[in-house]
């Protein structure tokens, strides 16, 4: 058995319906699905969902649940963007709505002035890129080191349950030269982000997106045995954009975490997130 709490759908940048996900996560030993669109933003972009979607985004929830009641458990959630200044789950929408958890990410850094466009962690390199150039004069350091501020600013605000992909920095921050997750400045950074983590009690996803491309997850795996130290609880989530990722990279992840000696992951039950005992094979529900 599996779960995942990071996906997507059609109501952001998902390419499927969320009945496809579903479908897709029953075929495959998910037994508990959670829904997490990227909220909607204070300014209009291609991946977010919009404002006056929501209603129809709870009300498809509700009609899944209702349908696959007894076959799976379904979650209501949302990534909710962390932008300095702009964005957090303390923004007006949020009062409106009920969701059973919240994942807190960051994609955007700064704004650039005079202009409605934020430098990209996330997105295709040459944003990055230029965000790095205009705010840091080329230094990949500096860079990862705002990243780590914004998203220290996060855990710091609360309301979130789960902290999605804590490293992203690394997926472009990787093309430069100067640049490896293992080296002493990146690895302390990183340190001092978990230990934040784990002071204010939050679960870290292990995000198993980029593991079939680029062989990594986020975090790194090279943070695996810190983590572990740290005591800091855990879950695996695929991030999934298609129904055909639901569980990609589940087997070899839940292999890599039982090695390094974790037991335990969070699970989301009518009691809240407790820690539910896993091996090799999967979660023992
Ligand atoms: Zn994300
Ligand atoms: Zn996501």
């Amino acid at each position: 058995m599996y779960s995942n709490y990071h996906s997507h759908s059609t109501f952001c940048d998902g390419r499927s319906v969320m009945e496809d996900f579903v479908k897709f996560a029953m075929a495959h030993g998910i037994s508990k699905y959670g829904f997490s669109s990227h909220a909607p933003l204070p300014f209009h972009t291609q991946w977010t969902m919009n404002e006056d979607d929501y209603p129809d985004y709870e009300k498809e929830f509700g009609r899944l649940k209702r349908k696959y009641d007894g076959k799976i458990e379904l979650f209501l959630g949302l990534e909710v963007d962390f932008i300095h200044e702009c964005s957090s789950v303390m923004n007006d929408f949020f009062k409106g709505v009920k969701l059973d958890y919240a994942i807190g990410s960051v994609h955007y850094l700064d704004k650039f002035p005079d202009v409605e466009e934020y430098w990209s962690v996330d997105g295709p390199l040459e944003d990055f890129r230029k965000g790095v150039d205009f705010f840091c004069g080329g230094d990949i350091r500096l860079a990862a080191k705002r990243f780590f501020e914004v998203s220290a600013e996060m855990i710091e605000m609360g309301g979130i349950d789960i902290v999605g992909h804590a490293d992203k920095i690394t997926l472009h921050g990787s093309k430069y030269g100067d640049f490896s997750v293992s080296d002493a400045w990146f690895y302390s950074l990183m340190g001092e982000y978990l230990e934040l983590i784990k002071s204010k009690n939050l679960i870290l996803e292990i995000n198993t997106k980029s593991l079939r491309e680029k062989g990594i997850t986020f975090p790194h795996q090279c943070f695996y045995p810190l983590i572990k130290e740290l005591e800091i609880p855990v879950q695996v989530n695929s991030d999934c954009h298609y129904p055909t990722h639901v569980t990609e990279g589940f087997a070899a992840t839940y292999k890599a975490l039982y090695e390094v000696g974790f037991r335990t992951m969070q699970q989301l039950t009518p009691a809240g997130w407790v820690a539910v005992e896993f091996d090799e094979r999967g979660l023992k529900l």
